[in-house]
């Protein structure tokens, strides 16, 4: 498969064809950074990890380039970090065992371009190899520009998907941002309590992202653990872990539903549920 960049780099953990790596894929993730797959779209890999007929697939957008670096890799240049980077995203799909993982190599800028539409190109020719029902995606009330960018890329590339190839569960998932605030019935809870050394090893995997000091990996198993506790005051913790999601399936079934609109009401709803609380007391 021949991609935009030339740089794009294909991980067959297994060395499967990726013709056939990508037939076998049945939940598929799309992030923007070396490391969003692993925050948000966890309960995908767990669900597949060793599992007979599940296989996860993962696409990374950006090359890593003018990442935050501090302490041991304060001193790395901007192409080592982008080596370094392709690397641990790589030895984290042997680590959980994905069927494949494509990084693309794109600029944050090139991403975050209405006009750009290799990014969105690349993508569909995945998704078009891919038989995946399940697909993750940031998260539309995500404060993280690039993580928007890649999101609306990924929209574009599924509604142009012929109708009988379209996913049959799409998830928008947390990473700059929880879900948490959404109504009960407005967010889907996605079990991310399995194999939890398996969570853990995958997050610390990227190290020039936590050896500075920015925890991400002890951060995100303590959100999944908030949300999991926090969901519910009156009944035990059913799961130990939780990752919360928007069901992004009427942007797919109405093409006409813009994300705005659709986010929009979201926080529409949210707003006038604190305002019945507040006046009914
Ligand atoms: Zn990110």
């Amino acid at each position: 498969m021949i991609f935009s960049k030339k740089e794009a780099d294909i991980y067959i953990p297994d060395q499967t064809k990726f013709r056939d790596a990508t037939h076998r894929t049945t939940h598929l993730a799309i992030g923007a950074h070396q490391d969003d797959l692993e925050i948000f779209a966890y309960h995908g890999i767990a669900s597949c990890f060793d599992h007979e007929s599940k296989s996860f697939g993962g696409i990374t957008i950006t090359n890593g380039s003018g990442s935050s670096r501090t302490g041991e890799f304060a001193d790395h240049s901007d192409k080592w970090m982008m080596a370094l980077r392709r690397e641990e995203q790589r030895k984290a799909a042997d680590l959980g065992k994905y069927s494949f993982v494509v990084q693309l190599d794109y600029e944050s800028s090139e991403v975050k371009d209405g006009e750009n539409l290799h990014v969105s190109n690349d993508i569909l020719k995945v998704l078009s190899a891919c038989s995946a029902e399940t697909i993750y995606l940031h998260n539309p009330a995500d404060k993280h520009p690039t993580h928007i960018g890649v999101l609306k890329k990924s929209l574009d590339a599924l509604r142009k998907l012929p109708e009988g190839m379209k996913p049959k569960k799409l998830y928008a998932c947390e990473v700059w941002r929880d879900l948490d605030w959404l109504l009960d019935e407005d967010k889907v809870a996605l079990d991310a309590s399995l194999y939890p050394d398996l969570a853990s090893e995958l997050l610390k995997v990227f190290r020039t992202q936590i050896a500075g000091g920015k925890r991400y990996d002890l951060a995100t198993l303590g959100r999944r653990r908030a949300n999991a506790t926090y969901y519910n005051s009156h009944a035990a913790d059913a799961e130990t872990e939780l990752t919360w999601a928007i069901d992004l399936m009427p942007l797919l079934r109405d093409p006409s539903l813009t994300l705005e609109g659709f986010t929009l009401s979201l926080v529409d709803r949210f707003r006038m549920d604190i305002k019945k609380q507040l006046k009914g007391f």
